[in-house]
């Protein structure tokens, strides 16, 4: 086959690491919950790159307010003031009711900047003895790449390889609060989970879990630090996943959607008291609150102060539920959905998770496989009612066989 497709595909195997292993298609344009490939064929896009894409492809609010302010200014480091940041910086404290945020760029690098502000915290006000901080983190965590992040994962495909690693972490059963608190010394800082676990499959604690981790955070004066990257933001039909239980953590960790799916936007937000514990040179970024990055984020936040994407979530979300619910025992073993964002485990007799996203590709739509035997759906919050049922069928047709 000679295709523009294979062509293409081809010279990123020459010239690219083989970090990842993609679906064979290759997107030229999106709009909404669609994207076409180079060929012109259409897919509809039920991952939202990992939830960057919330609002869908190209949102015309996004897209506005990324252009007004590309023909403005898009970088002035933090050396200097930028006309953007300070409100992007009051319109998100406010969306996290916290005093302060800190902007970065990834995803990982706001997890990195959670782990250092509780450590911060845990010496200049807790008390704790010099270097002696640790961080309780549960299992099955997934929270980024870094070399840090790499050695508090149980992932042996994340972590085997790329030692040593930073001590300083605990990690505990995901779920299971008790053994949170089994785990909390005088020197904990922290406490670091996802309120769901995205990449180990759209994993949804216990009901309870979330209120009693706050409860053994504040008992023990320990910061409960959420990593809402992927689960935040609408996704599950609240803005966070911790409003799910009425839960407010002192640290929210947020990125992926932050940035519109148009540029890498992350940040921190909790109260002065925790976030006011790093002073001048501590830390920061090059690109960390730049002014592309503020406007969109800007807006990014006004959408979702308005609770429509969230609804959204929420209906669409029981929609979806109830839709994936009558493909269990007919090619699915298990389902688990919070808002629009589903854990799809595919019976081994079926197939493969990623065999049954290649037959999904071939019939217009896009999902990711995860842990083998799970594929994740996670469409953009935009997406039509009529669309995700036409989904749905394709996926019916393909566990048919
Ligand atoms: N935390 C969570 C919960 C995530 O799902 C991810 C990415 O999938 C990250 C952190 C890392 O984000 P990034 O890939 O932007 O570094």
């Amino acid at each position: 086959l000679d295709t523009k497709a294979v062509r293409i595909i081809r010279t990123e195997d020459d010239h690219l690491a083989h970090n990842y292993e993609p679906l064979p298609v290759v997107v030229a344009t999106g709009e909404g919950a669609w994207v076409t490939d180079v060929e012109g064929k259409r897919y509809l896009d039920l991952l939202s790159a990992y939830s960057a894409l919330n609002f869908g492809h190209r949102h015309p609010a996004l897209i506005a307010a990324a252009t007004e302010q590309l023909g403005r200014l898009t970088l002035t480091s933090r050396a200097f003031h930028n006309d953007r940041l300070g409100a992007f910086a009051t319109a998100l404290a406010a969306l996290c009711d916290k005093d302060l945020v800190l902007p970065m760029n990834t995803g990982a690098e706001a997890v990195e900047t959670g782990i250092k502000v509780a450590r911060a915290w845990a010496y200049r006000v807790k008390g704790v003895g010099v270097d002696a901080a640790t961080v309780v983190v549960a299992n099955g965590n997934f929270h980024g790449r870094t070399t840090t992040i790499v050695g508090f994962s149980d992932d042996a495909t994340a972590r085997d390889g790329f030692g040593p690693f930073t001590p300083g972490f605990v990690s505990v059963p995901y779920g299971d609060a008790a053994a949170i608190e089994a785990a909390i010394t005088p020197e904990t800082a922290a406490v670091l989970i996802e309120p769901i676990q995205g990449e180990a499959g759209v994993i949804i604690p216990p009901e309870g879990y979330l209120r009693e981790v706050r409860e053994i955070c504040t008992r023990h004066n320990v910061l409960f630090i959420a990593d809402e990257i992927q689960s935040g933001l609408g996704r599950v039909g609240t803005t966070f996943a911790c409003d799910r239980e009425d839960v407010v953590p002192d640290i929210y960790l947020l990125g992926k959607a932050l940035g519109g799916g148009i540029v890498p936007v992350s940040a921190v937000a909790a109260d002065r008291e925790v976030l006011g514990v790093i002073r001048p040179g501590e830390h920061g970024s090059t690109f960390g609150g730049n002014p592309l990055a503020a406007a969109v984020g800007l807006r990014v936040v006004e959408m979702l102060e308005a609770g429509e994407f969230q609804q959204r979530a929420t209906a669409l979300g029981a929609h979806l539920k109830t839709r994936l619910d009558e493909l269990v025992t007919h090619g699915v073993t298990e389902v688990r959905v919070a808002g629009l964002w589903a854990g799809v485990d595919i019976d081994p007799q079926i197939g493969t998770g990623r065999e049954v996203a290649e037959r999904l590709l071939s019939r217009g739509v896009l999902v990711k496989d995860t842990h083998g035997q799970t594929i994740r759906i996670a469409p953009p919050l935009v997406i039509r009612a009529t669309e995700l049922d036409w989904a749905i069928e394709q996926l019916k047709v393909v566990l048919e066989g």
